[in-house]
């Protein structure tokens, strides 16, 4: 008796683009202009998938950035099974003393962002576990993570700890405002601050008797792209990796301050295969609350997909998804595991249909900027909000070369 789960149920699939990854991270490196290129594989690689994504990308990025300790072992876990070198690994969110002596036993460098760190810095030396690698955060004005400049001198007791259980290897701080802007003043003053607070550190750890040649890093996407002076030593490339703009203000931006726009390639497509096509009647409601009702007869799809998975309630009676290179209306609201839509326009359709929800179908293409706007919100919600459920399938890996 084969069992229910050999058979592939009826559900929507991602497909992620290798091409299109490496792509893009090989426009970065163009862009880097000689700094290390890094990855942000936090969010479930920004929804796009952290398995998926890291096999994609390992081998064309310097350093990969992640969001929990459990991630960052992920990446050991996942070199180790397929042979490969292991890469600087930096967890960038919040760690606990004991998920901090793993990362320690497994060189994945961790950031200390508060004083509350020295707890951690005492667990690592009390484990007997190798010196755990650190970047120092400094907060030069988005009040997320970080030391203030002005009180980093007496926040460092961390480095006391145990002699060598830290080794301080970088600095970096995070931008607040350089993707809804076309002039960068705020991010200059927060890049000032930030040398100002890097030079602080280096003298203290001079003072120590402790290596004093620290990575500095500050860019993530948008900062890469249009603030030449932000790419120091290391970039931390997100959203752009996956092919897509911080906003269009970064858009304009990088027209101007690199003299071209490089081109991004989206990594991602989302279809659904129709549970059923049929028509209904002139007059006929469609979904909860009878928000739509049709003035014709209408030719509708009902696709097994919903807010379950990723698709925002507010895109009902508002987005389009494509069939057959077509836009085919949502009609009426979007539940939780189903969405209809108006296929009348796709004559040729039949009984049943394959609707692109995001990405490109012959000339038409809807995007996670156009999903955003519909759904009144920015397009990394949208991509990372993609259900950690759905099937995701790498394509074009097999026409890389491996780089090693
Ligand atoms: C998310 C994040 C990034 C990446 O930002 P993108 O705009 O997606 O490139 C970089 N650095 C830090 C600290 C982040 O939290």
């Amino acid at each position: 008796m084969p069992l229910l789960s050999s058979f592939p149920d009826l559900a929507s699939v991602l497909t992620i683009d290798a091409r299109a990854l490496a792509h893009n991270a090989a426009v970065f490196r163009g862009v880097a202009g000689g700094a290390m290129v890094g990855g942000v594989l936090k969010g479930n690689a920004y929804g796009h998938g952290f398995p998926q994504v890291l096999e994609c990308v390992h081998d064309r990025l310097d350093w990969l950035f992640v969001i929990t300790p459990h991630e960052g072992l992920a990446v050991r876990a996942w070199e180790q099974a397929h042979g490969r070198v292991a890469r600087p690994v930096l967890v960038i969110g919040a760690v606990t003393p004991g998920a901090a002596v793993e990362l320690a036993r497994h060189d994945v460098a961790l950031v200390a962002a508060a004083p509350s760190f020295l707890e951690i810095a005492e667990a690592v030396a009390a484990a007997g576990v190798p010196p755990l690698r650190v970047h120092v955060h400094l907060d030069t004005g988005l009040s997320r993570e970080g030391f203030l400049p002005e009180t980093l001198a007496g926040d460092l007791g961390f480095l006391d700890v145990g002699g060598d259980a830290i080794h301080v290897e970088g600095v970096l701080t995070h931008f607040a405002d350089t993707e809804d802007v076309t002039e960068q003043t705020w991010a200059r003053r927060q890049l000032d601050r930030f040398h100002a607070g890097a030079d602080l550190l280096t003298a203290e750890l001079r003072k120590r008797g402790r290596p004093t040649s620290l990575i500095r890093h500050a860019g993530a996407s948008a900062a890469v792209l249009v603030l030449p002076d932000a790419r120091l030593d290391l970039v931390r490339v997100g959203i752009g990796l996956y092919g897509l703009w911080p906003s269009r203000e970064t858009r304009i931006s990088a027209r101007f301050v690199l003299g071209d726009v490089p081109e991004l390639w989206p990594a991602l497509s989302w279809r659904c295969p129709s549970q059923l096509v049929k028509t209904v009647p002139a007059g006929a409601y469609v979904g909860y609350g009878c928000t739509h009702r049709c003035r014709d007869e209408t030719r509708i799809a009902v696709l097994p997909v919903g807010y379950w998975d990723g698709y925002p309630r507010l895109l009902s009676n508002r987005a389009h998804v494509l069939v057959n290179g077509r836009r085919c209306p949502v009609l009426g609201r979007v539940m939780m595991n189903h969405v209809i839509v108006d296929v009348t326009g796709v004559p040729e359709c039949g009984d049943s249909v394959v609707a692109t929800l995001l990405g490109q179908d012959g000339g038409e293409r809807v995007t996670a900027e156009d999903l955003a706007e519909w759904a009144q919100t920015i397009h990394y919600e949208i991509v990372t909000r993609l259900g950690a459920h759905l099937t995701r399938t790498v394509i074009g890996l097999g026409d890389l070369d491996f780089v090693g």
